[in-house]
């Protein structure tokens, strides 16, 4: 019989299982204490659902695999890091043309910045919906990527 895994792996396993199962059941909007907190996904609203959702169901991989197969959990780590956390940066970066964001006063007020691609001129937005109709203040292009 195999034997049981070792206490760290239980450790593990009801810290990710744990952070995962309660992200989502809980599905909270964008806050200080839980979820993948970047600049990036507090200026959208839907990259942040998007980058939460991944989180949660590897968090529950890796959770499940602290306790089966340290291949589960590596596995579950990588998709983390890579769905959960670069893939919304991509995202970010192919809406808006930009990495940049910028910032209001409050401390998780961040908002996005699009980027004219007819003349690279950058432009904050009032928000994630802002880029809908926006157009650049120097030469007029639609500021929304084109489809
Ligand atoms: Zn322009």
């Amino acid at each position: 019989m195999k034997p049981p895994p070792p206490l760290v792996a239980y450790l593990l396993a009801a810290i990710f299982l744990g952070l995962g199962l309660v992200m989502l059941a809980w599905r909270k909007g964008p806050n200080w204490w839980i979820g993948v907190r970047l600049p990036w996904t507090f200026a959208d609203r839907q990259l942040w659902d998007r980058s939460w959702n991944f989180a949660a169901l590897f968090l529950v991989g890796m959770g499940v695999g602290a306790l089966l197969s340290w291949t589960i959990f590596v596995i579950s780590l990588i998709h983390l890091l890579i769905l959960g956390i670069l893939y919304p940066i991509y995202l970010y970066r192919r809406k808006y043309g930009t990495l940049k964001y910028w910032k209001g006063v409050a401390r998780l007020d961040y908002r996005p910045v699009a980027r004219c691609s007819r003349c690279g001129h950058h432009q904050r937005l009032p928000g994630a919906e802002g880029l809908v109709g926006a157009r650049c203040q120097v030469c007029g292009m639609p500021l929304a990527p084109a489809r």
